[in-house]
């Protein structure tokens, strides 16, 4: 299963992938938002690396998601800040104190993180926001079997197909619902970092 350690260094891999990347999802976003998408997640991702030391010497799967939770909601602004921080902060409340994930755990985790989303911001499928990366990763992960290696990478290759199946959309939230038919043709900037996230996931021994 997944420990806790795990769940660190995934976390400090999101953070270098994030600042690696950090220009091309602004680059998204400047096409048909504010431009900010990556300094923001860039900005959250690194105070959580400054404070992931304040952790216990063998913290908990849900211990390391809650403090990721807390830091982006003091630290990201935006729509992304609370997104992301309810669904770390939902992801924290399903791994409860369970010192691994199994496979059946870690998509209960994934579940509860795309539920607070949509309980947060009401965007439905195909509306071009993070929850049509988000959606077919739950679906794929819930359909991968018990195999933890292969229910992250089913949840990764899904939301990487679903941050691509947003290039064709109009948006219905956000900043670029305000775009109408200008918005297609551009990839949603909140749903390619959820594919960068769940990829990193998959890629972390
Ligand atoms: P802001 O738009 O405030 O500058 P960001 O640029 O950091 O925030 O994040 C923009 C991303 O947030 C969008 O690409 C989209 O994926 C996501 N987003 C915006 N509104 C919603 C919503 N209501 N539900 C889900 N995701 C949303
Ligand atoms: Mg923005
Ligand atoms: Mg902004």
């Amino acid at each position: 299963g997944l420990d806790g350690a795990w769940t660190r260094r995934w976390i400090e891999a999101i953070a270098a992938e994030i600042a690696t990347r950090k220009s091309e999802l602004t680059a998204l976003d400047r096409a048909i938002g504010d431009g900010d998408h990556g300094e923001n997640l860039d900005r959250g991702f690194q105070a959580v690396l400054g404070k992931l030391d304040g952790l216990d010497d063998a913290p908990t799967p849900g211990a390391v998601l809650k403090l990721v939770a807390t830091t982006l909601i003091s630290t990201v602004g935006g729509a992304a800040g609370p997104l992301y921080g309810t669904a770390f902060l939902k992801a924290a409340m399903a791994a409860g104190d369970r010192p691994e994930l199994d496979a059946t755990g870690l998509v209960e985790v994934l579940t509860a993180a795309r539920d607070g989303i949509v309980a947060r911001g009401k965007a439905e499928p195909n509306d071009k926001t993070m929850v049509d990366a988000w959606g077919p990763a739950v679906e794929a992960a819930g359909a991968a079997g018990d195999d933890v290696r292969a229910v992250l990478e089913a949840a990764a290759s899904a939301a990487a197909e679903g941050a691509i199946a947003t290039e064709p959309l109009v948006a219905h939230k956000g900043r670029a619902s305000y775009l109408g038919e200008r918005a297609i043709g551009h990839r949603d900037p909140g749903a390619e970092s959820t594919a960068l996230i769940l990829r990193v996931a998959a890629d972390t021994q």
